[in-house]
This record gives structure tokens, sequence and C-alpha cells, in this order.
């Protein structure tokens, strides 16, 4: 069975931008789609912002194994109670992928619990994306490094927290370096960022970036069962600790009680 992937776009730039709307004519989000059901191993469908609940219910989460995201004008838009439900996906296990300017998304900014902040530029100027991890599954099948000519810069310091991996770091044309795929985990989530894809450019019509996208969508895939709560924190009573115990000292609760919050 292929690896269930959806991405979700915010789908704004592409209805109200005729630079962007030419570009990618179905949505960035359909570009990315394509790009990953071109791949026998995936099969992709797509959410959007303007969807009830954002496209991202329950239900869909639940049959979701990796999620990508792809957000820039709308992030304030997203309702915090999907936001959460993602973040709990994620820490049940769901892969997930931001895109580009997704850094400052909020379930981005709720799993690294960091500002994810940068320094940036609109110039259109040459990226050189060099691979830091060879062997890495993400950098399967690319070069040592490959070039857009047109991206957006994003530079160092970038706001996020020691990566568990560094794959690909960017020079820009302007001087400045960015650590542009990193990857995380959350909870029983894998979670890896990818930095190009400013929308008045063609990146994700890119191969090597399409690449990039599906073997790391097969990175975060996790095959063990979704983790139902991962937010449970049950209480142990003194009967049902793995080593007999005699109870010492006072204590504040009971028994299986819930415990604060
Ligand atoms: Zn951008």
């Amino acid at each position: 069975m292929p690896i269930r992937a959806l991405v979700w776009g915010e789908n704004v730039h592409e209805r109200g931008n005729r630079v962007v709307a030419q570009i990618y004519p179905d949505g960035m989000h359909a570009c990315i789609a394509a790009a990953l059901n071109a791949d026998p191993g995936l099969s992709a469908t797509t959410a959007t912002l303007q969807e009830p609940e954002h496209g991202l219910t329950e239900a869909r989460l639940a049959e979701t194994d990796v999620l990508i995201w792809w957000g820039h004008a709308a992030h304030g838009a997203v309702q915090d109670a999907v936001v959460e439900r993602v973040c709990n996906a994620v820490w049940g296990g769901m892969g997930v992928i931001f895109l580009h300017s997704a850094h400052f998304s909020k379930p981005f900014k709720r799993l690294m619990g960091a500002p994810c902040n940068l320094t940036w530029r609109e110039a259109g100027e040459r990226e050189r994306i060099w691979l830091t991890s060879r062997g890495h599954p993400i950098a399967a099948g690319l070069p040592d490094h490959f070039e857009l000519e047109n991206e957006e810069m994003y530079g160092e310091p970038f706001g996020v927290p020691e990566p568990m991996e560094t794959v690909f770091v960017s020079w820009f044309q302007g001087g400045e370096v960015f650590r542009s795929g990193l990857t995380w985990r959350r909870g029983a989530g894998n979670v890896f960022y990818f930095r190009p894809g400013h929308e008045t450019y063609p990146t994700y019509h890119d191969a090597n970036v399409q690449r990039v996208i599906c073997n790391a969508v097969k990175w975060a895939f996790s095959p063990a069962a979704r983790i139902a709560d991962p937010n449970a924190a049950p209480n142990v009573p003194v009967a049902a600790a793995p080593e007999p115990i005699v109870e010492r000292g006072p204590r504040l609760h009971h028994d299986g009680e819930e415990g604060l919050r």
C-alpha cells in the first residue's frame, strides 16, 4: 500500500496574484501532489485553508501518513483547534513536512517552541543547495549540490532548536547561508523542514526539489500504529508498580487519579 500524503496549501496567492497563478494555475498544493503521485510508492491528495476545518478533520488526519504544509499570507487565519489537532497527530506518529514560509506557520512554531525567525530578501537570487549528509534517505538520488536560478533569500540565524540532522545548507548569491533541510522528532512523529518554494518562482516544478519532497515523505512515514492519545499521563498505583513496594510518607493524589494539568 502506498504511503498516504496530504498536501495542505493555504491557496491564497495562487488566486489573488497573477504571477503566482501563471506558475501554479491549479495551486502550489496541486503541483506538489502531482509530483508525489508520479512516484508509485506514494499516494497524495490535497486540502486547503478555504475548506471546512481547513480540510484537516480528525478523520482526514487519521488516514494521513505524512502531512505537507505550505502557508505564507494567512498563517493567522488557521484555527487554533486545527493547529492543536495537527500537533496531536504528529505527536501520535504522523510525519510532517514544512515548506518554505511555513517556518512561521502556527503548527511549526508550536512543534518547535521557538521563534522560527530568519533573515530574508526577495531579489530573485541564485540558490545553491549543498548536501551535508551523504547517504541520508532524504538526499537519495541527488547530486552533491544543485541550483535554483531564482529564489527568495533566507539567511541565518534561523531561530529553531538544534535539529536532529542537517541534510542541506543553502548559499545565496548575495552571500548569506541557511540550513535549508532540517529534521526533528516530536513525540512519535518525524518532522522535516525544507526551505525552497517562494511562490513567485517555479521552484516546485524543479525535478530536484520534487525528489527531495518525495524522499522526505518516505523518510517521515512511520509504519507503527498511531498513538491514540499522545498527551496521556496515567497514574500508576502502588499495587501496579513493576516491582513490589511499600508506600511511605504522605501523598496528594489518589490511586488512578487523572492528575493536574
Ligand atoms: Zn517566500
